[in-house]
């Protein structure tokens, strides 16, 4: 990672960016639906009407200050170093509204990107703004649930179990689900966790896109429940894995007691970097925090062949996309295949 010195100690390297972030869902108060009773049962209750999480009907705004939220998470992120963030999965339009009036005063504290959810989509897709501050990036997916609850859809059952997890959606549907909005341009990304779905959202990429694949860049949230078959199938076709450096760690639980050894190359970014796969960072921010060296380092642990010393934000600057690091931030690998940062404007 190119950088330059500047004055106090402090180190500027390309911008960071958090791929995957619920600022602005979180600016509305309170916590999401789900997060009041059991995940696993709000995950079947969605399967049993047809419809995915980014299709359930979004939560009543529970606070007049949405804007005002919305503003000190965004100079938190930048505080944390980022220059750029993207909301994963946006279903109220009253936050779109917030950050563009925010964005109009010439208050924007850095540059964000927004994947509309699913259901809002098909209902009311906003236009792009051809801004650079804030635009409409695409449209965000989900096809199983989560670890933690054996939601996420596998191709075996779990350990002690003949579960084999939630599928919301096959190939099919995505593909004609998704279709549209990618031939429109905008950017397609899907929740998947299980190797089923990986598989399942894999194949709906190759009906959208054909051999256009790697150019699009679709991408896949999480994608934890790796086969060794699918890495390389992820790096043949160009398809991006928008990974949670921490979920590792926090995981760990579910990870002995629902896999075991059956997934040997379950959150192995190392294999999946080496075989190519390009790696996004993101940090499911409220869930986990939000700091972009934070990810970088954790993640370039888990790389192994990258070595990194410690460093801590400083902030970022930007009017020039950069972000500032008190102290050094060395990679060992002339060109890692992270993509954690963002080119210069
Ligand atoms: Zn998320």
């Amino acid at each position: 990672m190119h950088s330059e010195s500047v004055e106090n100690g402090l180190v500027r390297v390309p911008g960071l960016v958090d791929y995957h972030t619920h600022i602005l869902r979180d600016a509305l108060g309170g916590r999401p639906r789900f997060m009041y009773g059991d995940i696993g049962d709000f995950h079947r209750e969605v399967k049993a009407r047809n419809q995915t999480p980014m299709d359930y009907p979004p939560e009543p705004i529970r606070t007049k200050e949405i804007g005002r939220r919305i503003f000190r998470s965004l100079m938190q992120a930048r505080e944390a170093g980022l220059t750029e963030v993207w909301e994963a999965g946006l279903d109220q339009l009253e936050c779109l509204y917030e950050l563009l009036s925010i964005r109009e005063y010439d208050l924007l504290p850095l540059r964000v990107r927004i994947l509309i959810a699913s259901g809002l989509a098909e209902r009311t897709m906003p236009s792009v703004t051809g801004d650079l501050g804030v635009e409409i990036a695409g449209v965000k997916f989900y096809v199983d649930g989560w670890l933690g609850y054996r939601t996420c859809a596998v191709s075996r059952p779990f350990l002690n179990s003949n579960e084999t997890g939630i599928l919301f959606m096959d190939a099919e549907t995505l593909a004609k689900r998704a279709g549209p909005f990618a031939d429109r341009g905008f950017a397609i990304a899907t929740h998947a966790i299980g190797d089923r779905a990986i598989e399942v959202t894999l194949d709906a990429y190759e009906m959208i896109y054909g051999g256009d694949c790697r150019s699009a860049q679709p991408r896949i949230e999480h994608g934890m429940v790796l086969r060794r078959d699918l890495i390389a199938r992820i790096a043949d076709l160009g398809v991006k894995v928008c990974v949670q450096p921490s979920f590792r760690g926090s995981d760990e639980h579910h990870i002995r007691s629902s896999l075991g050894n059956r997934w040997p190359y379950a959150y192995d970014w190392a294999t999946a970097s080496s075989c190519g796969v390009g790696l996004l960072s993101g940090s499911d921010s409220p869930l986990e925090q939000l700091n972009g060296v934070a990810s970088l380092y954790i993640l370039a642990r888990q790389l192994g062949s990258i070595g990194m010393s410690g460093s801590l934000a400083a902030g970022a600057d930007v009017t020039t996309g950069t972000t500032l690091l008190s102290g050094p931030l060395a990679l060992n690998e002339e060109e890692p295949r992270v993509v954690s940062t963002y080119p210069v404007m």
